[in-house]
C-alpha cells in the first residue's frame, strides 16, 4: 500500500502540467475534507524529492478579479480587493 506522499508524488509526475489541490483529491479519489491533509502533504514533498532529483514547484493562487498574486498554497479572499474567487494554486513536479 503507498503512502498518500507516494500517491501525490506519482500523480504529479504523470501530469507535467501540474494539478491544483481539488484535482489531486478527485483524481485520487480522496474525501473533499481531506484538503488540509492533502496541502500539508504537498508542503513535505520537497525533501522526499531532492534524493530523486525532483523539484516541485507552485504556481501560487491568484485573485481572479486584480491578479493579485498569493505566497501561501490556502487563498480564500484578496487582500487588495476582497474579491473571493481565487484561482487554486498548482504544483508541478519538474526534474
Ligand atoms: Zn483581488
Amino acid at each position: 500500500m503507498k503512502t498518500l506522499r507516494e500517491r501525490i508524488i506519482d500523480l504529479l509526475l504523470e501530469h507535467d502540467e501540474g494539478l491544483t489541490v481539488s484535482e489531486i483529491i478527485y483524481q485520487l479519489d480522496l474525501d473533499p475534507r481531506m484538503e488540509k491533509e492533502v496541502l500539508a502533504t504537498i508542503e513535505k514533498i520537497p525533501k522526499a524529492l531532492k534524493k530523486k532529483g525532483l523539484k516541485l514547484l507552485m504556481i501560487p493562487p491568484r485573485c481572479k478579479s486584480c491578479g493579485f498574486e498569493f505566497s501561501k498554497p490556502k487563498a480564500t479572499r484578496c487582500p487588495k480587493c476582497k474579491e473571493q474567487r481565487i484561482e487554486e494554486a498548482v504544483f508541478v513536479l519538474k526534474t
